[in-house]
């Protein structure tokens, strides 16, 4: 056995960390490591095992957590590029690729340090002002803990808290005295994997089976052990229909199915809570062998076949191209522009069955708000347990499972949102990238990679195929298929031969000259609803923009109420009665004076979707009228509800921001209002055009999905803008060439790639020290090919408390880019700026 190995931490540091490995034992390249670091210990990944021995001194390594590859080699090698690419420290990019944090039982410990005995034993000196009855109530308890931990070594916090009855902050302060010593045990869980299990409880008294048909209950079989696990008649009789339908379910399926397969149900999740509570079903922890596949489901709602059709002939074109890129197992990128509507998704699926009959794998990636609950329902249908969904409400122990599930082999097909890239699937044939354009694929954290590029380099490492889909794919990837780097395959036509809706654009400066007024719905569109609705056809109205008023305005100085941690203003939202920030969630009441002049005069201005429902209420009391933003939508549920209510015509209209714009398929929508989407058009951001374009196209695109055909209404401030234009003509292609043109000009992406460095620093002059100190360094080297610009403040020059300095980083090669990039941290480094404080975008989306 080599004498050491190198670990990656997630720590921010750019490095790995070399640690000796004790005789006897044997951990492995690509598996985990607990290992001692600073004061705690940690769990990493060991990158390498070799004999050279480091400078300085090392540490042990305390447990090989495991014995064989958690990161099989592929996913090493991919995990270092995107170190390497995006400027992230390696161990951080491994811990995104795993979600097995829940493996790891994270607790504290407490010890009492030199430092705290000496205090203690000064102030048990008789005479000593600390122990007096003067001593401040807060050293009292301080004392009282010290005297706890001088009896004990290790407390855990849980207990240690418990016995002394003190708080973390005032454990938090006595470790910063270094009375107490702070230790990080993450201890590795049981090697078997555990997952909840409903079982159906016996009661005392078994009711014989004749009794049972007399309250119209199913008879239920006995439990498994032998004993009856029929509930008592009186009980049977007190169950309401979801209690019922779980209760039957589970009797059916043998008396015991995994918590997770009863979500399928279409059943509250509260009502599994009240039958535990009543004692009718009991949650256990099973190891996860704990067979789920032999379980049948009855109450699933059945659903269509996503099959049931013939496929167009560009679909069948679609799926013959990406057949024969599989089987050729090579590298191959191909990029599917098909219009909404156009039968993307079935092309997918038909793709993953072909790949799945193979008996190889394959991953589909959807943005964060595409994975509705209908499209989980159809990946179980065409894939039943051979799919393993990954999305954003997965508990940290439920993702942990669905990825074992995938490791061993379980799952072929994988769908998630963006870190279902890192699925560790054997034999990888197909990675699919839905929407590739939606900003959701971009991590906005350390490692700020992009989960669609990450897809490509990972199918071209693995020998595998990737396509890119979308309605309006990003600039980037139109130009790749334009240069032929992708094969580009076009699906012109919606279904059916549907048409696409006609747009039309009303100039609201125009209706306010004409009307004298600012409105919010053009009389135009307020027409066209009422039309619909006499119909009684269904609408949506985008607004994208949340909150009752955006502005909070003070007529008598003209100043606007701004977040104290963000230059930005607070928005009024009036149905929870409070001032928000919508980029730190600082929440503050509604002022009835200006905060800078105190006069009384202060006027909410602008709108937002909150009050564009309380308006349309307003003009249409007899509709009914849902809406769908970020202040509705607390969890998938919400969103899913609202969804369906349309779908099943329990609404009329449905309001909200781009949630609403997002590749639903409800068939009764024949008219889509446009009442705000084109702010995003005054901001300083390169990549306005392109947002505005791909949102009032895919807003555009939920019009007409059925038999009626569909019509838009977009009103504007900007209507001879060119992405308003091109969207209301639906021309992909005059709005690509356009926008091409001024990329090339500006040297922005396509044609150059960029970086965004932001430096910041909750001290104003420290983030002007280090910016100025990064820009003259940038100034004094050499950097051919390279263009820097800035230091300049943020568009947002402070947010969450942060002030916030950034350099813009432009070139057409990478490479060098890469290289000055490194140079500049290292030069950060010296400078002892904080690795923290200076972030480095690779890519960047958004320049603010
Ligand atoms: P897109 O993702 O391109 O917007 P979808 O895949 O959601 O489009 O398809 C739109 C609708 O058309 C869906 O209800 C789908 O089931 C249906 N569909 C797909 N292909 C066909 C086809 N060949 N014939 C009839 N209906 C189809
Ligand atoms: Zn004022
Ligand atoms: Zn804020």
């Amino acid at each position: 056995m080599p004498l050491f190995c190198d670990v990656a931490l997630a720590v921010p540091l750019d490095t790995v960390f070399t640690y000796a490995i004790p005789p006897g034992m044997e951990p492995v390249v690509g598996g985990r490591v607990l290992v001692p670091f600073r004061q705690q210990r940690m769990s990493g990944i060991v990158v390498e095992l070799h004999d050279r021995p480091p400078q300085v001194k090392t540490k042990k390594v305390i447990e090989a957590l495991d014995l064989a590859p958690v990161l099989d080699e592929h996913l090493l090698k991919l995990g270092k590029w995107i170190a390497d690419y995006y400027l992230a420290p390696v161990g951080e990019v491994f811990r995104t690729m795993l979600p097995l944090s829940a493996e790891f039982k994270r607790s504290i410990s407490y010890s009492i340090t030199d430092e705290g005995r000496m205090a203690l034993h000064l102030a048990g000196m008789s005479g000593s002002p600390a122990r007096s009855k003067r001593t401040p109530d807060e050293q009292l308890i301080e004392f009282r803990v010290l005297d706890y931990l001088a009896e004990r070594e290790n407390m855990r916090e849980e207990s240690l808290r418990g016995a002394t009855r003190v708080g973390k902050a005032l454990l938090a302060g006595m470790a910063r005295k270094r009375w107490i010593a702070r230790e990080d045990v993450s201890a590795a869980r049981d090697a078997a994997r555990l997952v909840k299990v409903a079982v159906l409880r016996s009661v005392e008294t078994p009711v014989p089976l004749a009794a049972e048909s007399d309250d119209g209950a199913p008879g239920v079989p006995a439990r498994l052990d032998g004993q009856d696990a029929r509930p008592s008649t009186n009980v049977a009789k007190k169950l309401n229909e979801n209690q019922r339908t779980l209760i039957e379910t589970l009797a059916a399926a043998g008396g015991m199915v995994p918590v997770e397969l009863l979500r399928g149900l279409d059943v509250p999740r509260t009502t599994l809570g009240t039958l535990v509570r009543r004692g009718l079903i009991e949650l256990i922890d099973e190891p996860q062998d704990f067979t789920t596949s032999g379980v049948k489901l009855s109450r699933l709602k059945p659903r269509q076949s996503p099959f049931e059709f013939e496929f167009s002939a560009a679909q069948k074109g679609a799926l013959a191209k990406i057949g024969a890129a599989v089987a050729s197992r090579k590298f191959g990128g191909l990029l599917l522009h098909g219009i909404t509507g156009s039968g993307k998704t079935a092309v997918y699926l038909a793709c993953m069955r072909e790949v799945l009959e193979q008996g190889r794998s394959s991953i589909l990636l959807v943005p964060e708000i595409g994975l509705t609950p209908a499209v989980a329902a159809d990946l179980h249908q065409v894939f039943g347990d051979e799919v393993a969904i990954l999305h954003s409400g997965l508990s940290d122990a439920e993702r942990a499972e669905q990825w074992h599930r995938i490791r061993r082999g379980e799952a072929r097909v994988v769908a998630g949102t963006r870190s279902a890239v890192f699925a560790p699937v054997s034999d990888l044939a197909l990675i699919i990238v839905d929407e590739e354009q939606d900003s959701s694929y971009k991590q906005e954290e350390t490692p700020r990679y992009h989960a669609r590029d990450v897809a490509v380099m990972r199918a071209k490492m693995a020998g595998a195929v990737v396509v890119l889909g979308s309605a309006t794919p990003s600039l980037e990837s139109y130009y790749n298929a334009k240069k032929n780097k992708y094969a580009l395959m076009e699906l012109p036509d919606r279904v059916e031969m549907r048409p696409l809706p006609e747009v039309e654009i009303v100039d609201m400066r125009q209706e306010f000259q004409e009307t004298g007024q600012e409105q919010v719905i053009s009389r135009k569109l307020a027409e066209e609803i009422r039309e619909r609705l006499e119909k009684k056809e269904q609408v949506m109205v985008l607004l994208n923009r949340r909150g009752y008023s955006p502005v909070v305005l003070c007529r008598a100085c003209g100043k606007t109420l701004q977040c104290k941690n963000c230059a930005v203003s607070m928005t009024h939202h009036k149905r929870e009665r409070k001032m928000e920030c919508h980029y730190c969630g600082h929440v503050e009441h509604i002022p009835d004076k200006c905060a800078h002049c105190g006069s009384e005069y202060v006027y909410f201005v602008g709108t937002g979707s909150e009050k564009l429902e309380e308006l349309l209420h307003g003009m249409f009391p007899q509709a009914r009228i849902g809406r769908l933003d970020r202040d509705t939508v607390r969890g998938r549920e919400d969103f899913e509800r609202a969804l369906n209510a349309l779908n099943e015509g329990a609404l009329d209209m449905l309001v909200g921001t781009q949630m609403i714009a997002k590749g639903h398929d409800i068939h009764g929508v024949t008219l889509v209002g446009v009442v705000g989407a084109d702010m995003a058009l005054g901001l300083p951001d390169f990549r306005a055009a392109e947002r505005t374009f791909q949102l009032l196209t895919q807003v555009a695109g939920r019009a007409g999905r059925g038999q009626s055909p569909g019509k838009v209404v977009l009103q504007t401030y900007f209507q001879e803008h060119y992405a308003v234009q091109f969207a209301a003509r639906h021309d992909f292609a005059g709005f690509y060439e356009k926008e091409l043109q001024f990329r090339a000009w500006m040297h922005y992406p396509p044609y150059s790639a960029i970086a965004n460095v932001l430096i910041r620093s909750e001290k104003l002059d420290e983030a002007l020290t280090w910016s100025g100190e990064l820009g003259r360094w940038f100034e004094k080297t050499r950097h051919e090919g390279i263009r820097v610009l800035g230091p300049a403040a943020a568009p947002i020059t402070r947010l969450k408390r942060d002030y916030r300095y950034h350099f813009i980083l432009k070139s057409p090669s990478r490479e060098k880019m890469n290289v000055l990039l490194r140079a500049m941290l290292a030069e950060a480094a010296a400078r002892k700026i904080p690795r923290t404080q200076v972030i480095v975008d690779v890519d960047a989306l958004w320049l603010m």
